[in-house]
């Protein structure tokens, strides 16, 4: 007799077995479940956790709601209301599709379900336990759904132990609510973790989304790309090159508004920075792609951030090039205004202040190699400028220095700019340098290294019994150290607490930074450390600066503002201001300077010629 041994599995081990793709942390569930509600056409979305999802994670939405079956079917697997048919795939306008999320996470949680749909007077409320149906019933509800998952991997072990610690958790699942709810800006959005609210999002556009998240600051640093063609539509912000940063973080690429991870179209944004940004910083970016589904290659993969084009190449151009014109607006624009032809008949003159171009800085052209018309201006030209420049810079050099160790001049003229820098105009060249005028000569300041400077001697002065004030983070970070790198804290920590830091040994060559100074509340502050760590190192090198010394230069160069980076008005009085009460203004901490003179008369010699 023949002897059979396949057997179907029973469906709560196929779910188990299924869940295991689907859910492998408390942010993929998040996920699932913001995505069902948006899938749902809530209008509000409401996230709360508990212990980084651990214990608890609820989603109240005010979408459609569902009927008594359908709160009961949306647990069996296949189960969904999006396709009826494999061609549906092509036309998805949906997140979800699989109808495998809740049948997977109820398998491996405790479950619980309350939904209403509009017309109906009572909701249902049903209990699910791995898998196994507890219970439904009638209850009170607003029109919406409300999911409630307790105990994650509650019946598989291996699974809970294998989560990491809280913090790395959360993390996640804060970085997949971002990635939710900024492409869905015209939703409300809450997160509430361990009964604090950490996130309120109110409906608005892409610009005030970002600025929730990622605060005012941000906002400076990105330029809008825009793109429509009959096949491909291209929105959001990319960075300027000067806000570049040394970790890859907030990038972002959207298609039809689903977050997505493709690293031909990641190489497509670097393509367009090339030479614009050193080749160990990131861009920042926020990218909208919309194409017709029917371009795309669904891929059947549960995570579903991996999407495939049909014509990847034309994609890929498209991308480079809206990028690139984005930045060649933000940073070529502004030296488009002295043209070409007065610079090049200047460069005829022996004078060296005759120098407009001076502001032109061959590294910000994205066009460089590729032709355009600006690619023109040629680099026998820029070296002659350049050596010029230097020229006029070594004579007010000398004169600055000269009155500062002889007379009150300098004294005196640093007065004067005081006074009357505040009521002078100010404006922005480049986005790096910031002219200014005082006593009729014309003033240009290196906005990164004055910033730089008042940085380091603000730091400096700082003393134990005012040290400078920490703010704690909403988010402690935790991070990994080299074991070098983790002694290294260790030895610094007074003098990183006496300048705000508030850092924590937390076990083996990892810490936990609980709070930064106030003034770096906007930046990220784990590739701030880092950066200060790596400055400070490369300093240790001159031996002569002290611990304390090199520490504060390391925080400067770190926190100061970059090049690129926009200035308003305000902002540029405040640094001019700033860099005048510094006690050595005209360089930074490392010796390069901070700010040229162009004094009236010689302006005026060139013009009577
Ligand atoms: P999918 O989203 O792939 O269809 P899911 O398992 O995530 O599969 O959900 C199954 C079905 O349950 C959905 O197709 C939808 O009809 C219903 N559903 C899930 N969540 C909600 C919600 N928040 N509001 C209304 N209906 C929902
Ligand atoms: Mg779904």
């Amino acid at each position: 007799m023949s002897n059979n041994i396949i057997a179907l599995l029973p469906d709560h081990v196929a779910n188990q077995i299924a869940a295991g793709e689907v859910v492998q942390r408390p942010s993929s569930v998040v996920k699932e479940l913001l995505e069902n509600a948006i899938d749902a056409k809530a209008t509000q979305i409401k996230l709360i956790v508990k212990d980084a999802g651990k214990s608890l994670i609820q989603v109240i939405d005010n979408g459609n709601g569902m009927s008594p079956f359908d709160s009961r079917m949306c647990f069996e697997r296949h189960a969904t209301s999006k396709i009826t048919k494999a061609d549906d795939l092509w036309a998805l306008t949906t997140k979800g599709f699989r109808g495998e999320a809740l049948a997977s996470i109820a398998a491996v949680a405790q479950v619980e379900l309350k939904s209403k749909q509009e017309n109906d007077i009572v909701g249902q409320h049903i209990v699910i336990e791995g898998s196994k149906f507890i219970s439904q019933s009638e209850c009170q509800a607003a029109t919406g759904t409300t999911f409630i998952i307790k105990n994650l991997f509650f019946n598989i072990t291996a699974r809970r132990n294998f989560l990491k610690n809280d913090q790395i958790e959360q993390k996640h699942i804060i970085d997949e609510f971002e990635r939710v709810a900024l492409p869905h800006c015209d939703i409300h959005f809450i997160l509430i973790s361990n009964g604090n609210e950490i996130l309120n999002l109110p409906a608005g556009n892409l610009m005030q989304r970002i600025k929730q998240l990622y605060g005012n600051y941000m906002l400076k640093d990105l330029v809008p790309v825009a793109e429509d063609t009959s096949f491909l539509k291209i929105g959001g912000y990319v960075s300027l090159p000067g806000a570049a940063v040394k970790t890859r973080k907030e990038q972002f690429i959207f298609i039809n508004n689903r977050f997505i991870k493709n690293p031909f179209l990641n190489h497509a944004v670097y393509e367009a920075y090339k030479e614009l940004i050193s080749y160990q910083s990131h861009p920042k970016f926020f990218l909208f792609l919309e194409l017709d589904p029917k371009h795309l290659d669904i891929n059947i993969h549960p995570t579903k951030t991996e999407i495939k084009f049909t014509d990847e190449r034309s994609v890929y151009m498209l991308l480079l090039s809206v990028i690139k014109r984005a930045l060649g607006k933000a940073n070529v624009a502004p030296s488009l205004d002295f043209e070409t032809s007065i610079t090049s008949s200047l460069v005829t003159t022996d004078r060296v202040y005759a120098q407009p171009k001076v502001s032109y800085n061959p590294d910000y052209n994205p066009f460089k190699n590729s032709g355009s018309s600006f690619a023109g201006m040629d680099s026998e030209l820029q070296k002659v400028n350049k050596q010029n420049w230097e020229t006029l810079f070594t004579g007010f050099k000398q004169t600055f220095e000269r009155e500062n160790t002889t007379s009150d001049n300098a004294q005196h003229a640093i007065e004067v700019l005081k006074k009357e820098a505040v009521n002078h105009s100010v404006f922005q060249l480049n986005y790096k340098y910031i002219i200014t005028s005082f006593d009729k000569n014309v003033v240009i300041i290196d906005q990164q290294r004055a910033h730089e400077r008042a940085i380091y001697e603000l730091y400096l002065r700082t003393i134990p019994e005012n040290k400078i004030s920490s703010q704690q983070l909403l988010f402690p970070e935790q991070i990994e150290l080299s074991a070098n790198d983790f002694n290294l804290i260790k030895e610094l920590k007074s003098e990183f607490n006496l300048l705000g830091f508030d850092i924590e040994e937390f076990g083996k060559n990892s810490i936990v930074i609980n709070g930064a100074p106030a003034d770096m509340q906007d930046m990220n502050v784990v590739e701030t450390l880092e950066g200060i760590l790596e400055t400070f190192k490369l300093n240790t090198i001159d031996a002569k600066i002290e611990k304390h010394d090199n520490l504060c230069r390391a925080i400067a160069k770190n926190t100061c503002i970059k090049y690129g980076k926009i200035l308003d008005e305000k902002e540029m009085r405040l640094i001019v201001s700033q860099i005048l009460y510094c006690q050595n203004p005209l360089y930074t901490p490392g010796g390069k300077p901070v700010m040229m003179e162009v004094e009236l008369n010689e302006i005026e010699k060139f013009f009577k010629r």
